[in-house]
C-alpha cells in the first residue's frame, strides 16, 4: 500500500539557530514513535546543507521550495537541480502559487522545472489550485486540469514519478481550509486526469494544502483520494506536524 506523505514547507522562514531547534525537536518526536508515512521539509536553499546534516540517519527527507526550470549556465539567483541532488534533496516543489503569482511562474516553466527535477532523479511536487475568483467563477476544475496537463505533456510516461499538490490558493495561509469534501472532490478529479495520462495514477500520492494544521488534518487525510499534506503554517511548530504526522500513519 502506498505510504501517505507529509511534507513542510517553511517558505522564507527559519534561521539557523530556528532550524536546530525545530529539527531537533522533529527528531525527537519521531525517534519516540517512527513515522507511519513519509515525511520531508522543505527548505530555504541557504539553510540545504544545514539541513542535510541534520536529518540524515533520520526519517525526514529533504525537499527544496525550488528549482531551475534551466540545466545549468547565466541564470542569476537560481539553482539547478544538480547542484539540488549534491545536497541530497528528494523532492523539490515546483509551482507553488507564490511562486506562480510573485514570480510570474507560466504552466510551461512550472512543467520544465518538474522536468528537470526527474532528469536529476528528485521527485518534484508539483502544486496547483485556483485563485477565489476562479473558484467563485466556476473554474476550479479547468484551472487544476490546465495546470497539470502541462506537466503531464511535458513528462510523459515519467507521470507516476511525480506528486501532485492540490492547493486552492484561497486557502493558503489564509486558515481557511477547503472542506474535506471540497478537497476531495477536486483531488478525485486529478485523479481521473492521471489515470487517461497512466497506469499507475493509483499509486500516485496527491497531497491537500492549505492551512491544513493538527486539528483539521485527520479529516482531510481521511479522504480516498488525499494521500498526503503539504503544509506551511503548521510546519514551524514541531507539536503541529508531529500531530499532522501521527494523523498520517
Ligand atoms: C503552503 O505553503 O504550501 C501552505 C499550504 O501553507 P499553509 O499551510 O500555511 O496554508
Amino acid at each position: 500500500m502506498k505510504k501517505k506523505l507529509i511534507a513542510g514547507n517553511w517558505k522564507m522562514n527559519g534561521s539557523l539557530a530556528a532550524n536546530d531547534a525545530l529539527l531537533a525537536a522533529l527528531r525527537a518526536g519521531l525517534a519516540a514513535q517512527a513515522p507511519g508515512c513519509d515525511v520531508a521539509v522543505a527548505v530555504p536553499a541557504p539553510y540545504l546543507a544545514q539541513v542535510q546534516a541534520l536529518v540524515a540517519d533520520t526519517a525526514i527527507a529533504l525537499a527544496a521550495q525550488d528549482v531551475s526550470q534551466h540545466e545549468a549556465g547565466a541564470y542569476t539567483g537560481e539553482a539547478s537541480a544538480a547542484m539540488l541532488r549534491d545536497f541530497g534533496v528528494r523532492y523539490t516543489l515546483v509551482g507553488h502559487s507564490e511562486r506562480r503569482q510573485y514570480h510570474g511562474e507560466s504552466d510551461a516553466a512550472v512543467a520544465a522545472k518538474a522536468q528537470r527535477a526527474l532528469a536529476a532523479g528528485i521527485t518534484p511536487i508539483v502544486c496547483v489550485g485556483e485563485t477565489l475568483a476562479e473558484r467563485e467563477a466556476g473554474q476550479t476544475e479547468a484551472v487544476v486540469k490546465r495546470q497539470l496537463a502541462a506537466v503531464i505533456a511535458q513528462v510523459g510516461h515519467c507521470v507516476s514519478e511525480i506528486v501532485v499538490a492540490y492547493e486552492p490558493v484561497w486557502a493558503i495561509g489564509t486558515g481557511k481550509t477547503a472542506t474535506p469534501a471540497q478537497a476531495q472532490a477536486v483531488h478525485a478529479v486529478l485523479r481521473a486526469q492521471l489515470a487517461a495520462a497512466s497506469a499507475q495514477a493509483a499509486n500516485m500520492r496527491l497531497l491537500y494544502g492549505g492551512s491544513m494544521n493538527a486539528a483539521n488534518a485527520a479529516e482531510l487525510l481521511a479522504q480516498p483520494d488525499i494521500d498526503g499534506g503539504l503544509i506551511g503554517g503548521a510546519a514551524l511548530k514541531a507539536p503541529d506536524f508531529l500531530t499532522i504526522i501521527a494523523a498520517a500513519a
